[in-house]
């Protein structure tokens, strides 16, 4: 699939017969029922086949894969969420282990504080809810490590409800197609959130497909760079292509560097200290990293968010 490069602005489709103009969108070429099937269809022929998408995939299930989602790609995931999901299949056993074993088994996955709030999240929903994932969205949003996204998502993706569900993947994708610009601001504005309210279908089912279904075509297809277009269901009505393609003009984005950070070096400590299954001395902290300096931010760092326990002077382990 290859994306395409050049493309002049198109024109504008026609509204079909009898179709209601869209409302409250300004930017959205086509009435929203036709957006809703087209995307719908979309989604429907090109779905990853995701163990925590099956009718089977329990509220605990979605959680876990929302937590790990968040700042992770799908590929790197799927083997620690399905082993996650065989060691503690329920909240109830992950909260009955100690916390930093969800620091262990979190392994590679990247921003490890993710794996403390889950462990917090699983004590919480163990102890004040009978061991069930609250199914609405006050609830979930009172949990540890739960904010605005986690909680609309596992209301949406677990319990079929309709909320605005706003990650990196549909935000672009609405940046695009109703906004004309190639990508969101950094952070969530109101008026992203105006423009996907708006768009939600009504019946809380279909809204619950529809965050889904544009969050799948953001990660398919609608990528951050060099968007696959040509297979877009939205081609001939995306406000951005439509005024052709306009380059980015805000702000510099962040990067992902990670040669020499300070995520680096926490990350290479805590390889030591979860591959060890005890305590571990400070010199075999020494080992990893040349720059004393760092190595000690980084290790302070790790101690500050509670990934890490120092038993006495110069010894170390994952939080019991
Ligand atoms: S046409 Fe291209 S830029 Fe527009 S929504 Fe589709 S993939 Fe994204």
């Amino acid at each position: 699939m290859a994306a395409i490069t050049v493309t002049p602005a198109l024109p504008a489709p026609a509204t079909p017969a009898g179709a209601p103009e869209p409302a409250g969108v300004p930017g959205l070429a086509l009435p929203l029922p036709v957006l809703h099937t087209t995307v719908l269809g979309w989604y429907e022929e090109n779905a990853r086949d995701l163990p925590w998408r099956t009718p089977d995939a329990s509220p605990w299930a979605v959680m876990v894969s929302e937590f790990m989602l968040q700042q992770t790609p799908v590929k790197r995931v799927l083997p620690v969420w399905e082993a996650w999901m065989e060691r503690w299949p329920t909240p109830a056993a992950l909260a009955a282990e100690a916390p930093g074993e969800a620091v262990r088994m979190w392994g590679r996955l990247g921003y490890p504080r993710r794996a403390l709030r889950l462990h917090g999240a699983a004590v919480a929903i163990t102890e004040d809810h009978d061991g069930e994932v609250p199914d609405d969205h006050a609830t979930l949003l009172s949990l540890p490590g739960v904010g605005e996204y986690t909680a609309a998502a596992v209301a949406s993706f677990a319990f079929r409800q309709r909320h605005v569900v706003l990650d990196t993947n549909v935000r672009r994708v609405f940046a695009r197609a109703v906004s004309g610009v190639e990508y969101p601001a950094q952070a969530t504005t109101a008026a992203e959130r105006r423009t996907a309210t708006a768009l939600l279908p009504e019946a809380a089912g279909t809204a619950a497909t529809w965050a889904v279904a544009v969050m799948e075509l953001g990660a398919l297809v609608c990528t951050a760079r060099g968007p696959q277009c040509g297979d877009c269901p939205l081609f001939t009505v995306c406000a951005w292509q439509r005024a052709g393609r306009p380059p980015y003009e805000g702000p510099a984005r962040r990067g992902q560097s990670y040669e020499g950070t300070d995520r680096q070096v926490r990350g290479k400590l805590l390889a030591v200290l979860r591959e060890a299954h005890g305590e571990v001395p400070q010199a075999r902290l020494d080992a990893v990293w040349p720059d004393a300096v760092q190595r000690a931010r980084a290790l302070d760092g790790l101690v500050a968010d509670g990934l890490v326990e120092p038993v006495e002077q110069g010894v170390y382990r994952l939080p019991r």
